[in-house]
Order: C-alpha cells, then sequence, then structure tokens
C-alpha cells in the first residue's frame, strides 16, 4: 500500500480513482454550474475536464476575493525601468479589469472572439488579459521580445478582432518601440484587426491611424463608472491561445480550457507551492510566456495572493533589486529561471546578504535545465529550498518537480524531481516504443493520456496537427510525446537530457532553429542556413547559424565577414526579435549532409561544442565538417 505522495498520485492518474481525485480539485474553484462529468476520454487524445460545467476564470481570479480580501494588494506593478512602484488592491484590480473589459467591449469583443496582447510587463497588459478571462474573450500574448514577422503569422492564424498594445517597452535603460513593429507586422499580416487598442507611457512616439488606433487613456475616462459582469463559459470553451516554436516555421497555438486550466491552477497552488491567501507570489518571467500566464498572473490570484509584476533586469540598479523586493513587499514564494541565477552569480553573493529575506518560503526554478552549480550556489546564498520544475508551454503547469504540500520531499540538485499528480509519466524506448522500466535507462519522456486537467486542449484550429505533432512520434502508440530525453533513477527522481527535436532554449526561451533559419533565408545572399543551438555557460544554450551564400567572393575576407555576420543578426532582430539572434553567424561553402540530403545537424552541433561528431558514414561529403571544425578551433 502506498502512502503519502505516492499515493496521492496512483489516485490521480488511476482510472478508478481519477474522478474522484478531480472532483476534490474541482472545489477549490467557484462553479456557476457545478460539473457532473469529470474526465471524459472517449475520444482519445482528445479529453473534455469538468464538461458540463460553468464558471468564469476571472471571477476566480478577482471578483470572489472582494468579500474578504477587497483591500488586500492583489498587483504589484513594479518597474525599475521607469522608476514606478504601484500596488492595485483585489478592488482597484476588479474596477481596472472593469474598464478595460468595457473598452473591449466598445470595439464588439465578446465570448469567443480573439484579442492579441502585445505587450511590455505593465499592470495594462494584466488588465487586458484578465479583460479577456471576463468576457469569455480568448487572449493571445504575444512577448514582446518578438518583431513584426512573428507577431504577423500570429495574427493571421488567431485573426483578433482587437490588439491590445503600447508604444514600447524598456529593458536595461533601453526603449524598444512597440509600436513601430506593430504597424509593421499590421502590413504583412492578412488579417486585420477592428480596433488597436495603446498604452501610453511616455516612452516612444506613436503614429495613430484614424478610425483604427485608440488610446487606452481616452476611452478609459469614458468609462470609469461600467460595471461589466463575468460571462458564464463552459469548462472547455478555450481561455487563451499562446504560441509556441516547433520543428517547422509555423508556431504552434496551444489552446488552453478554461474549467481544467483554473482547476489545475489552483490546486497547484496548496499542493505544489505550499501558498495560501494574503501571501506574495513574485514570478520573474514575462507575460509572454505560459510560466508568466500561469504564475505571474493566473494562480496567485486563483489563490488569493499578491502578485509582482515585475519590469526590469534582475541587476539594475544592482544585483540586489529582486532581494530588496523580496524584503520590501514580505514575498514568501519566488519563481525563477536558472538563466537568472547564473547572470546573479557573476555579481557579489553579499547583495543577497543585504536584505531581510526571512519572509522567503522557498525558489522555484524552471524552463531549462538546472545545473546543480548553479542550484548550490543559490541555495548557499538563499538557504531556503531551491525546487527545480520542469514543464512546457503545452501543459500549462509543472510535469515533474517535488510536491512538498502533499509530502516534503527532499531535492536533488539536477533533478526536477518526479512526476506531478495527474501526470502519468514513461520513459519509452524512441526506437521500439517499448516502455523503460528499470531505473537509469536513458529514453523519451511520454505522458499517457489523458493529459490532466490544464493541459492544452488542440492546436488552435488545427486538431489534425495536434495528434500527429504529439500522439503520434512514437511507433505503434497513442501516448504524448514531451520531445525531452530524460532518465530516472531508482528513487524515481527524473533527470532531463534535452531535446529530442529541433527545439532549442536559450536563457529559458525556447526557439524552433527551423523559424531562425527561414529568417536567415529570407537574406538575398544567403543560400542554405543552418542553426543549432551550441552550450552556453550563461544562457543554457545559444543559437548559432552556418550559412552557404550564393556568391562566396561576398564573404572572402574578415572584414566581410563581420559585415555580413551584423547584416544577418540585424535581419533577426527585425524579423523575429533579438531573443533569436544567432550569437554567431559563420560562413561556410558546404552544410554536412546525408547521402539523401538531410542536414547533419547533431554532427554540427557536436562539433560546435567541441565534441566527437559520433558516426558519419551517411555524410554525403565527409569533408563537410573540416571547414567547420577550422572555424571554430576544433
Ligand atoms: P517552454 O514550452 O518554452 O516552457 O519550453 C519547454 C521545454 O523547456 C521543455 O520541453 C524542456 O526542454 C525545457 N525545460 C523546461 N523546464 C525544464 C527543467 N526544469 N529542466 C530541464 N528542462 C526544462
Amino acid at each position: 500500500m502506498k502512502s503519502g505522495f505516492a499515493e496521492f498520485h496512483q489516485r490521480s492518474i488511476d482510472p478508478q480513482t481519477r474522478d474522484a481525485f478531480w472532483q476534490q480539485q474541482m472545489s477549490l474553484v467557484d462553479w456557476v454550474k457545478e460539473p457532473e462529468k469529470i474526465c471524459d476520454y472517449s475520444n482519445p487524445p482528445f479529453v473534455q475536464w469538468f464538461e458540463d460545467g460553468c464558471l468564469n476564470l476571472c471571477h476566480n481570479a478577482v471578483d470572489r476575493h472582494l468579500k474578504d480580501r477587497a483591500d488586500q494588494p492583489a498587483l504589484i506593478a513594479v518597474s525599475t525601468e521607469t522608476n514606478t512602484e504601484k500596488t492595485y488592491t483585489y478592488r482597484d484590480l476588479h474596477a481596472e479589469v472593469q474598464h478595460m473589459a468595457a473598452v473591449l467591449q466598445s470595439f464588439g469583443v465578446e465570448k469567443g472572439d480573439r484579442v492579441q496582447i502585445y505587450m511590455p510587463m505593465i499592470a495594462e497588459a494584466v488588465f487586458a488579459m484578465l479583460a479577456c478571462a471576463r468576457l469569455g474573450a480568448i487572449h493571445c500574448v504575444v512577448f514582446g521580445g518578438f518583431a513584426s514577422v512573428s507577431l504577423a503569422s500570429r495574427i493571421d492564424d488567431a485573426k483578433p478582432k482587437v490588439i491590445v498594445s503600447a508604444d514600447a517597452g524598456s529593458r536595461g535603460g533601453r526603449v524598444m518601440a512597440y509600436k513601430p513593429l506593430l504597424d509593421e507586422a499590421l502590413q504583412l499580416s492578412t488579417h486585420k484587426p477592428q480596433a488597436v487598442l495603446l498604452a501610453n507611457r511616455g516612452l516612444a512616439a506613436m503614429d495613430l491611424r484614424a478610425g483604427r488606433d485608440h488610446l487606452w487613456t481616452d476611452l478609459r475616462a469614458k468609462v470609469m463608472d461600467a460595471q461589466v459582469p463575468c460571462v458564464t463559459v463552459k469548462s472547455t470553451d478555450p481561455s487563451y491561445i499562446l504560441y509556441t516554436s516547433g520543428t517547422t516555421g509555423k508556431p504552434k497555438g496551444v489552446q488552453r480550457d478554461t474549467g481544467g486550466y483554473t482547476v489545475a491552477l489552483a490546486a497547484s497552488m496548496p499542493h505544489i507551492f505550499n501558498a495560501k491567501a494574503g501571501q506574495t507570489f513574485f514570478c520573474t518571467s514575462d507575460i509572454g510566456w505560459v510560466v508568466g500566464h500561469s504564475y505571474i498572473i493566473y494562480a496567485p490570484l486563483i489563490a488569493g495572493m499578491a502578485t509582482i509584476l515585475y519590469e526590469g533586469l534582475p541587476i539594475r540598479p544592482d544585483a540586489g533589486i529582486w532581494w530588496s523586493l523580496v524584503e520590501k513587499y514580505r514575498i514568501t514564494h519566488m519563481f525563477s529561471a536558472p538563466t537568472a541565477v547564473r547572470v546573479l552569480k557573476k555579481h557579489d553573493p553579499a547583495f543577497l546578504c543585504k536584505y531581510d529575506l526571512s519572509s522567503l518560503q522557498a525558489l522555484w526554478l524552471a524552463g531549462e535545465p538546472l545545473d546543480e552549480p548553479t542550484a548550490q550556489w543559490i541555495s548557499d546564498a538563499l538557504r531556503v529550498p531551491i525546487i527545480d520544475n520542469y514543464w512546457q508551454t503545452e501543459t500549462g503547469w509543472p510535469i515533474m518537480t517535488l510536491c512538498n504540500g502533499v509530502e516534503p520531499q527532499a531535492s536533488k540538485f539536477g533533478s526536477p524531481g518526479k512526476a506531478v499528480y495527474g501526470y502519468n509519466v514513461k520513459l519509452i524506448d524512441d526506437k521500439t516504443g517499448e516502455e523503460l522500466r528499470e531505473p537509469n535507462q536513458k529514453g523519451v519522456l511520454a505522458i499517457e493520456g489523458p493529459l490532466p486537467p490544464g493541459c492544452m486542449q488542440t492546436i488552435w484550429g488545427d486538431d489534425e496537427r495536434f495528434v500527429k505533432t504529439y500522439w503520434q512520434s512514437i511507433p505503434g502508440k497513442l501516448i504524448y510525446s514531451t520531445f525531452d530525453w530524460g532518465i530516472r533513477d531508482e528513487q524515481g527522481y527524473h533527470f532531463i537530457l534535452g531535446r529530442t527535436d529541433d527545439v532549442i532554449n536559450v536563457a529559458g526561451h525556447r526557439l524552433g532553429t527551423r523559424e531562425i533559419e527561414e529568417s536567415i533565408s529570407a537574406h538575398p545572399e544567403v543560400a542554405e542556413v543552418a542553426v543549432v543551438g551550441v552550450a552556453d555557460s550563461l544562457k543554457g544554450q545559444a543559437a548559432m547559424a552556418f550559412a552557404v551564400m550564393r556568391d562566396a567572393s561576398k564573404v572572402a575576407d574578415a572584414q566581410q565577414q563581420v559585415q555580413m555576420e551584423a547584416e544577418v543578426m540585424r535581419l533577426v532582430d527585425s524579423q523575429l526579435g533579438a531573443v533569436a539572434r544567432p550569437s554567431r553567424v559563420l560562413f561556410v561553402t558546404a552544410l554536412p549532409k546525408t547521402r539523401s540530403g538531410k542536414l547533419l545537424r547533431r554532427a554540427l552541433q557536436a562539433v560546435a561544442e567541441h565534441r566527437d561528431p559520433g558516426d558519419l558514414t551517411t555524410m554525403e561529403d565527409p569533408n563537410a565538417l573540416a571547414q567547420v571544425k577550422e572555424l571554430l578551433g576544433s
């Protein structure tokens, strides 16, 4: 008989007990109509959670707290870029969300309509997301670091009625104008929204297009007394779409439901984060990423906590800034990424000792592998548990971590821990499709269906791609592939060993090498290009590009190469955004390929990381790697 967490986990996935388990979690949420059907998996791999239930996500995040905590801080917006700090109580947040909802309604936004949000880390972005949830509209947040081509492809896919944006963001004191990128995206896109709503921070001048572009402050002033009731939606109605990179150039719109997501996040707060109403959560991610959706906005608010929205770097004005916020706001829970810790590690640890951190219970880190030295360094400095958690945009909440709220367990540095309740995680032999049951065997991390509440329902507008991409990659089995390699030790702790596909992870940001390649191929002088992820001590991985020119004489000398490299980088910046810019562009005369013409990315990556490229017998031209080796001094 299992006990503690093992029993809890078993109950959550066993078809005999699963419904009762999730019925219990369901009580953490306010329903307009309580569901009677818990899990319908009659049409695998599609699952319907709480199918006949009705609710509203914004009500659960905001309105229901008015009774007990109207004057408690809900949103604390801090910007070290504009040196502003503003606290919104639940009452204030309720009012602002209604203003935003009224403005969106004035553009005709209603249940099921899409609203694209392309914004920096400002309170208005949170109002916009919650206002969509209030109206039953589907928000599609696009990370502010993406540029026009990325934005245009998402506009064409989601077809938003309205786009909410701002004049500019700011990073490290450098203003980044958003409006020109948005205008360019709207030129490129086939779909045109009815209206663009703009927050004006006074950071960059904006050209407003009459009839289409509107200023938030002007319209807000007209709806100050607005009362916009929450629109009841079905549990299975989509709450949002969030695009993520895959192996093709076309990003995938991860579609999330409403009821399952609300329950999953509500349950994660006591079980994973040991969090309670009235405490303060600081997630340092960005609203453009899944971690930001779930743990800057929805989960802390659903739990009745205060959440910190932070615009700025972790080291500006100095490396003590985050810890000064912990002291000032008595932050209890912190959630960040290993890259941020590696950035801090370059600075004097004294910055962490300067402040009273006694309120802090633990630090959770996610988004990329957490290496042991980094975990040890921050653990020594903070003296609180450092908890790795592994998940994906697709899942919306952790697949693996330690559920210390269920049963306290020791962290093993280098491992995100054990499969979380709800997730029936398996390691699979990629060639045979067989499950690897013995410890210490490397396999593909897969999840047996049904995926738990909160995970993706499908790819927006493309059920077939959803099934094909995620559920049919393992031979002979209908099982969800994470596309990560993993290994499990004798105690059930997992270790993540990198991606099985061509997705790379730069500073916790997931990028598709295909997208970067397509962008570089748009350069008229480039004949062919390959992009691979190369190990980087700060960012985990960095993108490195190998380009073949149409005319090699254009990069014959070092000066020409430097110029062309800068040109290619600028092109990627302008099309995809600086986040996707390769760290190096190297010019070669040929790319290593198999005799059937398949690019040997793994071999390129190995050489770039000064490793043995392995078996090259299928390579068409055995000398194709020699030039790469020479360029990289391997
Ligand atoms: P994203 O969808 O952008 O969150 O990226 C998800 C991918 O990031 C996963 O498939 C992993 O490759 C990687 N990842 C996320 N969290 C972790 C973690 N804690 N340890 C190792 N890799 C991680």
